[in-house]
């Protein structure tokens, strides 16, 4: 059972939902809270991985890294939906865009790297792309026009919520949509299952976990006997949380803590969870330089098969195929980033050939992506 901490009472790791987020004073208090059990741990190095990008937004705007414990390895997972859409979904949008469909899609998406070409390239040689901020965005360009429209839907399952419910709301009869939407629980099973796995607990997102409830990760902590703390996402958020896992890791207690309360629930919002699952049904899918994940892919079910652009339209990817990847591409190591088993500053592009100016690897593309974010703030525990 799920522990949701909502009352302080004074105790450092209490009611993250009651501190001041960014209170200086509570933050070093923190630090130095976990810097005592890290201490009594004893170990020389201890591994913990959050999932969410926006977690490592957090972690390198606010410089948290500077005052967490030397010991403390806190490694971004596969957090950022765009980083992890695989290249044959890239080489599939870009294939419609040379045959003269209009793409709508989020801004990140447009720059991603795929086996030869990006959306960006695309749109360079004449594609018609919209950068569009929501599902409903790529709705109304549908509805504002003849042509056929497809909106190329990326994201984990908070964002899948959205697409689903333009899904079901009648969306005009030009408009479809190409999934890369993944579903995040899936892939923790396999970064607890890698050979070698340093990571002895997770924080997961306190945004995904609003919709999918923070009881959905007590199967994975029975499972593997690794604790899973929600956190949100202002500093003071993230080191509770981080407190919070550590002890839990101390004292070798596999649950799940809610360390989110002001936002999540145990059981999540059960309209929102209706809805992704009228819509979507998981498959299994690579996600990009990582694996193949079993359920980690969000597909439209076949009662939705019209407004299914995989269905609706002939995707001969294979053609772009022809062509290898640059020798640059293949230098890239976003996925062994993103398994928790390297970081950007182990990539030899990284601040060089590879810039978010300049990406190289689809890190360096998203705000969400290890690489920019380290790139933009600067990420290295020695900063
Ligand atoms: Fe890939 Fe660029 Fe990151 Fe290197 S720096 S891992 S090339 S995205």
């Amino acid at each position: 059972m799920t522990e949701a901490v909502r009352a302080p009472d004074g105790g450092l790791t209490a009611g993250a939902s009651e501190l001041k987020f960014r209170d200086p004073t509570r933050a070093r208090e923190l630090a130095g809270a976990l810097e005592g059990v890290c201490e009594a741990i004893g170990r020389d190095r201890i591994s913990v991985m959050h999932v969410c990008g926006s977690h490592e937004q957090s972690i390198a705007k606010y410089g948290l890294r500077t005052i967490l414990p030397r010991r403390l390895d806190v490694i971004m997972g596969p957090g950022c939906p765009v980083c992890v859409t695989d290249v044959p979904e890239v080489d599939e949008a870009v294939v419609l865009a040379a045959d003269g469909i209009r793409i709508a899609t989020y801004g990140d998406m447009v720059r991603v790297p795929g086996t030869t070409r990006s959306l960006a390239d695309a749109k360079a040689e004449g594609a018609r792309i919209d950068v569009v901020y929501s599902a409903a965005q790529a709705v109304e360009i549908a509805r504002g026009t003849d042509e056929e429209v497809v909106f190329f839907a990326s994201g984990f399952e908070t964002t899948a919520v959205a697409t689903a419910a333009v899904i079901l709301a009648d969306p005009p009869s030009n408009f479809s949509v190409l999934s890369a939407h993944k579903y995040i629980p899936p892939v923790m099973e396999i970064v607890a299952e890698m050979p070698g796995t340093r990571v002895e607990g997770f924080l997961a997102a306190g945004h995904a976990a609003t919709i999918t409830g923070s009881s959905l990760f007590e199967p994975f902590v029975d499972r593997h006997g690794i604790p899973v703390v929600v956190a949100g996402f202002e500093p003071l958020d993230v080191l509770a949380g981080l407190l919070k896992l550590v002890e839990l890791v101390r004292d070798g207690e596999p649950r799940v803590v809610n360390m989110y309360p002001r936002c999540v629930t145990a059981e999540g919002n059960r309209n929102a969870q209706e809805r992704l699952w009228r819509v979507f049904r998981t498959v299994g899918g690579r996600w990009r330089g990582i694996a193949h994940v079993p359920n980690g892919n969000l597909r439209l079910r076949d009662e939705f098969a019209h407004v299914d652009a995989r269905k609706r339209f002939r995707i001969e990817v294979q053609r772009l195929w022809s062509h290898a990847p640059s020798a640059l591409t293949q230098m890239c190591i976003c996925g062994d980033i993103m398994a928790g088993i390297a970081s950007p500053s182990d990539c030899d592009l990284f601040g060089k050939e590879c810039t978010p100016e300049a990406p190289v690897g689809a890190c360096m593309v998203s705000n969400e992506g290890t690489c920019k974010i380290w790139q933009q703030y600067g990420g290295h525990p020695d900063l």
